[in-house]
């Protein structure tokens, strides 16, 4: 099929979820189960789980119009399930019935999903981590701590990573699981940031089990599975509005024009340029997802990851310097953590919260060592315990 026609089956299904379940009047999980069962959610997946195995750019098709209408943008509503879970699930799940079973609750928003990664020890240097998975029968036997857990409180599955085999190199002894985060011996406890909210926490597992069937990937291939869920984590942090100056850029812009009372031109002018670097980051995501077919992001999604956080604490930056004084008034320090998954705040709060974003995901400076290696093909970064077994790594 072309991909004209491509387009205007996937145009006409999501009219189709419009006008059976409009948006604007029913519940947000039935409409976004209804757009799975369109196969609309990730339109590139496969028939029956979620897509139309048709080119990821026509994503923007379905949003623009399901959105359009009124939709939420089911991204910020389960991030981690939207942007990393899902396509974990639909590439690694060991059966057809369980990449269903785990995919409809998540596109529908009934099931929020959480990423199990970081630890106290290791969270750039990931691979290092100590969580470790025991085999017992058909059963995995989980123990350790796990750390900036975002949203943990309210996920109902977790993706983690632990360590199967101590005696073999770090990344070689890693193995993938999807954690029942209400099974016994998961504890949650929550962290507080910089906003006053705690939307991530510690999550403390202790002889917590999982059935080897919610094993994703093969024991010891973790890393390689891990890869799918980074990736995609990037390519959704980094991504940007598909609507010229909607998004970090269309809130300073409103700003700007809300307050006309504390305009200057120097303020116009660096209004100006980041309008142009939103832009140009825009246009370079909407490149990158026309030449994508059905395949997962590459290295490249660190581009948009690394240009964005770095971006959108400029831009609310700006938006303080507008403000002046007015900036430094935090009206609204709810010591919450009923985010509801939006974060969204008064802009001192986004101000606050973007501190983070050059932090998650993989911090900055990682993201330019991946950029050097991967596509520049610059030389390494020093690796002082490669081929090491991961017991003989020295650990603080
Ligand atoms: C808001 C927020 C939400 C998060 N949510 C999650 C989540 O849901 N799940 C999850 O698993 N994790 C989550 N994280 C954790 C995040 O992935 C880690 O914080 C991040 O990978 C950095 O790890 P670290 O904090 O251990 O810092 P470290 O790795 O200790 O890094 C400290 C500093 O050293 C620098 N550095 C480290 N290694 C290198 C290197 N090789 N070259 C150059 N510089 C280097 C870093 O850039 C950084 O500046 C979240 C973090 C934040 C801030």
């Amino acid at each position: 099929m072309s991909s004209v026609a491509d387009a205007d089956r996937v145009a006409d299904l999501a009219r189709q979820v419009v006008r059976d379940h409009d948006p604007k009047k029913v519940p947000i999980p039935e409409f976004l189960t209804a757009t799975y069962d369109a196969g609309l959610s990730w339109v590139h997946f496969p028939e029956g789980l979620g897509g139309l195995g048709v080119s990821r750019g026509l994503q923007a098709v379905a949003d623009g119009i399901l959105q359009g209408a009124g939709g939420p943008v089911p991204l910020g509503l389960n991030p981690m399930g939207y942007g990393m879970a899902a396509p974990t699930v639909r590439e690694h799940a060991q059966s057809e019935e369980l990449k269903r079973f785990w995919l409809r609750p998540l596109a529908g928003t009934q099931d929020i999903w959480c990423q199990l990664f970081s630890e106290p020890g290791a969270g750039s240097d990931l691979a290092g981590l100590a969580t470790s998975a025991v085999r017992d029968g058909d059963e995995w036997v989980i123990n350790g701590q796990k750390v900036w857990t975002s949203l943990a409180h309210r996920a109902r599955w977790g993706l983690l990573l632990a360590r199967t085999d101590p005696d073999v190199a770090k990344h070689k002894g890693l193995t993938y699981f999807v954690l029942d985060m209400h099974a016994p011996g998961v504890e949650t406890r929550p962290l507080r940031q910089l906003t006053g909210q705690a939307e991530f926490n510690e999550v403390y597992i202790t002889d917590a089990r999982i059935p080897d069937a919610h094993r994703l990937g093969a024991v010891g291939n973790g890393w390689g599975v891990a890869m799918t869920t980074l990736m995609n984590e990037r390519s959704a942090l980094g991504g940007s509005g598909a609507r010229r100056g909607a998004g970090t850029i269309a809130e300073a812009v409103g700003l700007w024009a809300a307050r006309p009372d504390l305009q200057t031109p120097v303020l116009r002018d660096r209004l100006t340029q980041l309008w142009l670097r939103s832009e140009a980051q825009r246009l370079t995501a909407q490149r990158s997802r026309a030449t994508a077919t059905v395949g997962g992001p590459g290295p490249e999604g660190s581009i948009g990851k690394l240009v964005g956080a770095e971006l959108n604490q400029h831009i609310y930056t700006w938006c303080m310097d507008l403000l002046g004084a007015e900036g430094i008034l935090y009206h609204s320090y709810a010591q919450d953590r009923d985010d509801d998954g939006d974060w969204r705040g008064p802009i001192q709060q986004r101000f606050l919260r973007s501190k983070a974003n050059t932090i998650e995901g993989g911090t900055s400076e990682v993201m330019r060592n991946i950029l050097a290696e991967r596509i520049l093909g610059l030389p390494g970064d020093l690796r002082a315990d490669a081929g090491m077994a991961w017991k003989d790594v020295p650990r603080g």
